[in-house]
């Protein structure tokens, strides 16, 4: 059996919630770690992660 998400020790279906501090751009992806995201909108990292519920 291949699971190859587990080597990252993250699922892909879990999506995070995240809010842009530069432009207050409210977005999601899947990506755990707040210092590898980056608003969409603008491209500035300086985001914080919103509590989401699911
Ligand atoms: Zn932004």
């Amino acid at each position: 059996m291949k699971r190859l998400t587990s080597m990252l020790g993250r699922e892909p279906s879990r999506e995070y919630e995240y809010q842009c501090l530069a432009c207050s751009e409210h977005f999601v992806t899947d990506e755990a770690h707040m210092a590898r995201v980056s608003c969409p909108g603008c491209g500035s990292a300086d985001v914080r992660s919103v509590a989401a519920e699911h």
